[in-house]
């Protein structure tokens, strides 16, 4: 393990069967991965932890995802969509809090109307803060069209998780018309377009093995990705998903949050010079998950700005943290505790990610995204 871990941090190459080694790091070793992923960290995208904050501006859904809360046969959750001014005052409040950037995500909507209505929110946040926010969006799979209007309205980043590389397991977590290869067609198109694009998985799936997770990893590689977010996979009660599997235990949920983390440090080992957020899920397991996350090699992290009337309609999975804390409050903690692990956040900045910046100065380089071969 030691000699794979010199390897790793000497920067050399990692074979699929190295990369299942490390995600199969035991307890006992695991300090030793997390602290090669961080060493690896400070290297490439330094000690700076970035705040996105999320405004989760709807959970009206057209899809029916299997593991999903929010998924559209949910008839249990009480629909919304924040009116403008309300996610106005969320992108204002971050504006005056000095975050850097935001993410606005929702269910997905492909209609005319939600296209304006997002464009306009952009605009006008875009007018209001002096173009000083970065906006990354996470609205799911839509045309080249509606992705360029969006990206033409300001925002730069898009976020949209492939789930699992696993074309087969995506069909079963998926009804029949969720398409694997247009969710990686819609990859494409935003890199296009001209986004920093995200993508992700979820760890720990029903039927995932060690090797799915290596060819995540890999996937990732080849599809050039410039921010990746993904988190543990947690059960939602009123998703068939949950429903076919047994309820978990306090040791599953212990060895999810440990997988989760193991996911992280082995994606900064392979891909390095990446943006990797601490996502919210990792905190549903473990109350500081998200803080040992950054030190596992994550570098972002996504404070809740939803405002707290909206919170429970906007369960992906249960026990979604921050529930009934307001994001003043967060904030505070959220700090503090960043503080305390050594870390400084970037207040103010964009913190763009290192491998968008290398790739675009890049000439002549290629890779599966590209839309032509010098794209
Ligand atoms: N509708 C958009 C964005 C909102 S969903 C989209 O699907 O892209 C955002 C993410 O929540 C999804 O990509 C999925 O990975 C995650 N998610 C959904 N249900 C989950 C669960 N039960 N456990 C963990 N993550 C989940
Ligand atoms: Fe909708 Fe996204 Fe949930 Fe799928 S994961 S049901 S697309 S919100």
């Amino acid at each position: 393990m030691t000699t794979l871990l010199e390897r790793a941090r000497r920067e050399e190459d990692l074979s699929r069967d190295d990369l299942i080694q490390l995600l199969s790091t035991p307890k006992a070793e695991q300090q030793e991965l997390f602290d090669s992923a961080y060493a690896i960290k400070e290297k490439y995208v330094g000690k700076t932890c970035y705040f996105r904050g999320i405004i989760e501006l709807s959970n009206i859904c057209s899809k029916d995802c299997y593991y999903c809360g929010i998924r559209k046969s949910n008839k249990n959750t009480e629909r919304f969509r924040m009116e403008r001014n309300e996610i106005l005052d969320e992108a204002l409040w971050a504006h005056k809090q000095n975050y850097g950037s935001l993410v606005m995500q929702s269910g997905e909507i492909q209609s005319e109307e939600f296209t304006t209505f997002i464009e306009e929110v952009l605009l006008e946040i875009k007018e209001r803060s002096n173009d000083e926010l970065g906006i990354t969006l996470s609205l799911g799979e839509q045309t080249e069209e509606t992705y360029q209007r969006w990206f033409n309205a300001g925002a730069h980043r898009y976020l949209l998780r492939i789930e699992t590389s696993n074309k087969e397991l995506y069909g079963k977590l998926h009804p029949a018309d969720h398409d694997f290869d247009i969710r990686v067609n819609c990859l494409k198109l935003l890199r296009k377009v001209g986004y920093q694009v995200g993508t992700g998985v979820m760890i720990g799936l029903p039927g995932q093995t060690t090797g799915d997770l290596a060819d995540d990893l890999q996937f990732f590689k080849d599809i050039d990705i410039d921010m990746i977010g993904m988190g543990p996979y947690i059960p939602h009660d009123e998703t068939p998903l949950a429903k076919k599997m047994l309820s978990w235990t306090d040791g599953d949920q212990a060895a999810q949050f440990r997988l989760g983390l193991k996911m992280v440090a082995t994606a900064r080992l392979f891909l390095r010079d990446v943006n990797i957020a601490a996502t919210t899920a990792l905190q549903a397991l473990d109350p500081v998950g998200r803080e040992k996350g950054l030190l596992a090699g994550a570098n972002v992290i996504m404070p809740n700005l939803t405002d707290t009337q909206y919170r429970p309609s906007y369960q992906l999975y249960n026990n979604k943290p921050c529930l009934d804390e307001n994001s003043t409050m967060c904030r505070g903690c959220l700090s503090k505790r960043i503080g305390s692990i050594g870390e400084t956040i970037g207040l103010g900045e964009w913190g763009d990610s290192p491998h968008y910046a290398s790739r675009t100065k890049e000439s002549g380089h290629s890779c599966l995204l590209s839309p032509t071969p010098h794209g």
